[in-house]
């Protein structure tokens, strides 16, 4: 039986160095803060905009909730974050993505007018930059964060191992494999269209799957000694709940397949996304303390 990677330790070591420092920002006079910028009223932001409201609760960190219509005109969000990247009591800012509607096809144009010292989820093209060279303002997406602060809570060193990231996508997988290089580990990078994903997954030391594909990582693709963390959070209307109750989220790997095997697996629900929304906090934090330099 698999070591569990659990994110709700993480997270809780994460929150208890968060709010030592927010305490420390305090007293220099500074109140650390998130402004949440939604458009429109699409269920799955509303309920992260309240997951995150609780954590910042938790974490000492004040939000301010900025919300447009869907069709909101790109100018009219322009604005906003333009307004949110001059205002001295905003710290850092998160956008809701996709944009929907009309907003989407201009999606990075937008994202791009925040300024990279706020921009705390890795949205920007400064911030991809700042992961990509190592270099400058900005900071990574917070779920590509997350996982490397799972790595480190529990002392996993990649250094020199083999990593396969299933998923190439802005927010996760290409993030993800430059942080992993930068910590010397060899990254395979893969997608739909890689070949003998069963073979690189055996023969990597981590595996890191955010394909969005649930069954995608079966027992067959592991072997004993690896690690895996399963970022995604694939809603299946049909699981059934210990109370009876129907729907839930599932990963990409088949847990009860790969955990037989392998050394250390996040579960999900309870693993990445769990530490995500206190990496949030975390670069926030950082945003307030770099400005106070
Ligand atoms: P995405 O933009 O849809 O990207 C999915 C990636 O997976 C693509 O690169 C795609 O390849 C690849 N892929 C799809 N099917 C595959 C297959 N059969 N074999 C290998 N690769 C395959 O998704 P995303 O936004 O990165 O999100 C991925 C998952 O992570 C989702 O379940 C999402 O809910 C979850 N997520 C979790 C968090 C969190 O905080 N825990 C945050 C963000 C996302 P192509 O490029 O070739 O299409």
């Amino acid at each position: 039986m698999a070591k569990l990677l659990s994110g709700r330790e993480v997270a809780a070591a994460l929150e208890e160095d968060i709010s030592r420092r927010c305490v420390a920002l305090r007293e220099q006079g500074i109140v650390p803060k998130l402004a949440l910028v939604r458009c429109g009223e699409r269920e799955d932001d509303i309920a992260y905009e309240k997951s995150i409201r609780r954590q910042a609760a938790r974490s000492g960190v004040e939000t301010e909730s900025c919300v447009l219509p869907e069709t909101a005109a790109p100018e009219k969000l322009k604005e906003l974050l333009e307004e949110l990247s001059a205002n001295a009591k905003v710290h850092g800012c998160l956008i809701f993505r996709p944009l929907p509607g009309a907003l989407a096809a201009k999606q990075r144009e937008i994202c791009n007018v925040l300024s990279p010292e706020k921009d705390v989820d890795g949205c920007t093209a400064a911030s991809a930059a700042a992961v990509y060279t190592g270099e400058g303002a900005g900071f990574p997406p917070c779920t590509a964060q997350a996982c490397l602060e799972i790595l480190d809570y529990y002392g996993i060193n990649c250094r020199g191992k083999r990593a396969a990231v299933i998923g190439r996508s802005l927010v996760v997988g290409k993030p993800l494999a430059m942080l992993l290089t930068a910590r010397d580990a060899t990254v395979t990078l893969c997608h739909s269209r890689t070949e003998g994903l069963g073979d690189i997954c055996r023969q990597a030391d981590l595996i890191i799957c955010a394909a969005g594909r649930p069954g995608l990582l079966t027992g067959d693709m592991v072997r004993p000694g690896q690690t895996v963390l399963d970022v995604s959070m694939n809603f299946l209307p049909e699981l059934e709940n210990a109370d009876g109750s129907l729907g839930g989220f599932v990963g990409d790997a088949i847990y009860e397949e790969v955990e037989k095997t392998v050394e250390a697996i996040s579960p999900v629900p309870g693993g990445v996304g769990r530490a995500t929304s206190a990496v949030l906090m975390k670069h926030v934090v950082t945003a307030a303390e770099r400005r106070l330099k």
